[in-house]
């Protein structure tokens, strides 16, 4: 396995810390690392609220990039709840595609990090609505 992904890996576990921040907003119970085309590898966590304000991890790390001044998405991995990555959800994927029209296909997933298992965008979104 690249060591990227062990680099990203470490680096959504060390900003998952699930935690309630009011009656009506908790964070951190899924995190995520993208690693952009410089090479940088950046973060985010899930933040879920009572009225659909929140946000995916891997969205907030890709709003993380492009806050950075980066626009383009290499790999991405988020790991769950329970401890295993898994892959991102629809409006995550539709994002990504949006970022990159012309060449999302080749962003790699980590599907499952203790199989090695990757998969890239276009495999998981192979037509896209536009
Ligand atoms: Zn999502």
């Amino acid at each position: 396995m690249d060591k990227i992904w062990t680099e990203m890996l470490n680096a959504a576990k060390s900003v998952q810390a699930p935690r309630q921040v009011s009656d009506y907003v908790s964070a951190g119970e899924v995190s995520a690392a993208i690693e952009s085309a410089s090479g940088r590898i950046y973060t985010g966590v899930c933040v879920d609220t009572c009225s659909t304000l929140g946000i995916c991890a891997e969205r907030n790390a890709i709003f993380n990039m492009l806050t950075n001044g980066e626009n383009e998405i290499r790999r991405v991995l988020a790991i769950m709840p329970d401890g295993r990555s898994g892959a991102p959800c629809g409006a995550c994927r539709e994002l990504m595609v949006q970022l990159m029209p012309k060449t999302y296909k080749t962003v790699e997933i980590m599907l499952d990090y203790e199989q090695n298992k990757v998969t890239t965008l276009g495999d998981i979104t192979p037509e896209w609505w536009i």
